[in-house]
């Protein structure tokens, strides 16, 4: 297939959907370029998929499914495949991080880590795929009730552009452990390492049809799929602009969904945090990935008595903080496309003109392509919460710092946006620590940290504009699923 020997240094290697088992292109015969962020520069191409081909793949997965080729396996087989994939993604591991870099722009050490958490996925996911079962119920005298977890059958997935191998793994582990068949559309601006994957899945074994993978536009072919009628279940991550229509069609269709849309989450400093751990967890959470991370820790809340020594620290953090091409492996890689460096502008611009002080900036590395989609990472602050950079998701290296007096108003604050993803919050009192954790609304909370090395085995997802559902740990294999229930009269 087309991938097997993507060497990342060549032109414009032709990459090829994959549906029902074999590689393929799409029913239009256009290809779409893909775009390496670090120089500007087309280094592949992919199919533009259609609203035809997603029909095939949903059949494909359809006819897989009811042929059973994947949930009749016991789970202890299903897990043992998934198992296997882990160990193929771990021998190609240099060969993944390198495309992923390339693809997304994000430095190679990032992208090893992302590799990394792949191979943590299938091994959790194929480790767990027997170890999840239904219940028996106490019910009246004479019968037997228990329930039966079963898959949804096909489940429909929209995936994003920031993290493409972790959130296809964690999707398609779960997704796959319980013995869905899978139609997912990978992000257009960065999809590669996704084709990769799924490649490597067959050769770990896994039934054709079973996993489909449509490159293409999200307008054409991730619409096409959340509309398709075909579709057992939904899960998007994304912008919730585009979450909105995914759900909206899950509900045309009666299907259930998860949808994952991102976060403005809040970092909370008390005066008694231990700022020499504090810190840097604070930088590194919204410089990973460029501030292009759905759980990016995009503000930092700081207790007044502290707020001058956190500045100052900070500002000498960030001035040391250098962008630069995906394999200088810098601090910082470029953003996604034109778009996003432009949208992070515009956001930085519209705060200059709020007269919100830019406390301290990157640099950008010396010769660096003219062409890329670089941008320095920026600190403002104080930053008024009315601000659009104390509520929007900017999905770029901007952090905005804002006081806060006491404990209430730090609750106050933190919860004072659309959003409600993940929050850290920083204290010696294990009290308050408990208290705040308890009352930040947001799916996780973290205490004294922030991130946990991507938490494989955490249940993830938000309140509010963030989405709903569970990814990730045991949770994910319920949404997965469905349960039934049976009854029976034994006299
Ligand atoms: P971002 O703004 O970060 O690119 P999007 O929500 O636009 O986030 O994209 C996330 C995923 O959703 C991508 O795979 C994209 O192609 C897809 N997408 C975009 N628009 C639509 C749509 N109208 N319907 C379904 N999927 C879409």
């Amino acid at each position: 297939m087309a991938f097997k020997t993507l060497d990342t240094n060549e032109q414009l290697a032709a990459c090829k959907a994959l549906i029902n088992g074999a590689a393929c292109d799409g029913s239009s015969g256009e290809m779409l370029e893909v775009v390496c962020p670090s120089d500007g520069k087309p280094f592949a191409t992919i199919p533009r998929c259609t609203g035809a081909d997603v029909g095939r793949a949903v059949t494909a997965a359809r006819q897989a499914y009811e042929a059973q080729s994947w949930a009749k396996l016991t789970a202890a087989e299903r897990g043992r495949i998934l198992l296997g994939l882990s160990n193929l993604i771990a021998e190609n591991q240099d060969n993944l991080a390198a495309i992923e870099s390339r693809d997304t722009g994000k430095p190679l050490t990032q992208g090893r880590a992302d590799v990394a958490a792949a191979i943590r996925y299938f091994e959790f996911y194929g480790g767990a795929a027997d170890k999840i079962s239904g219940e028996t119920l106490p019910v009246a005298d004479g019968y037997l009730a228990m329930t039966l977890r079963e898959p949804h059958g096909v489940v429909g997935a929209v995936i994003p552009w920031n993290y493409p191998t972790q959130i296809f793994s964690r999707v398609a582990g779960a997704a796959l452990a319980m013995g869905n068949a899978l139609v997912i559309k990978p992000a257009e601006h960065a999809c590669l390492s996704v084709l990769r994957v799924a490649e490597l899945a067959h050769e770990a074994g896994l039934p054709k049809g079973i996993l489909n993978v449509v490159t293409g536009f999200g307008d054409e072919v991730g619409a096409a799929l959340a509309h398709h009628p075909g579709i057992d279940f939904i899960t998007f991550t994304g912008s919730p602009q585009v979450g909105t229509t995914i759900q909206a069609a899950a509900a045309r269709n009666h299907i259930g969904c998860t949808l994952e849309l991102g976060g403005k989450s809040p970092q909370i400093l008390f005066e008694d945090a231990d700022l020499d751990k504090a810190l840097p967890t604070v930088r590194n959470a919204i410089i990973q990935n460029g501030g292009q991370t759905c759980s990016a820790g995009s503000r930092v809340l700081v207790q007044e008595t502290i707020y001058e020594e956190v500045v100052e620290r900070l500002r000498n953090k960030f001035r040391a903080l250098v962008a630069g091409p995906h394999d200088q492996d810098l601090d910082i890689g470029p953003l996604i496309n034109a778009a996003q460096a432009r949208r992070v502008a515009a956001f930085c611009e519209r705060a200059k003109n709020e007269r919100i002080p830019l406390i301290a900036e990157g640099t950008i590395a010396p010769d660096t392509p003219e062409a890329g989609f670089y941008t320095t990472p920026k600190l403002f602050g104080p930053v008024p919460m009315t601000s659009s950079l104390a509520q929007e998701e900017i999905f770029g290296p901007v952090l905005a710092v804002i006081p806060f007096k006491d404990e209430e108003e730090a609750i106050r604050i933190a919860n004072d946006t659309p959003y409600g993803l993940v929050a850290g919050v920083w204290t010696r009192d294990g009290a308050r620590a408990i208290r705040v954790a308890r009352r930040v609304r947001s799916g996780q909370v973290f205490i004294n940290a922030y991130g946990a090395g991507g938490g494989v085995e955490l249940p993830f997802g938000g309140v509010k504009k963030s989405g709903h559902g569970r990814e990730k740990g045991f949770e994910a294999l319920r949404e997965f699923s469905v349960l039934k229930t049976v009854i029976i009269n034994h006299g």
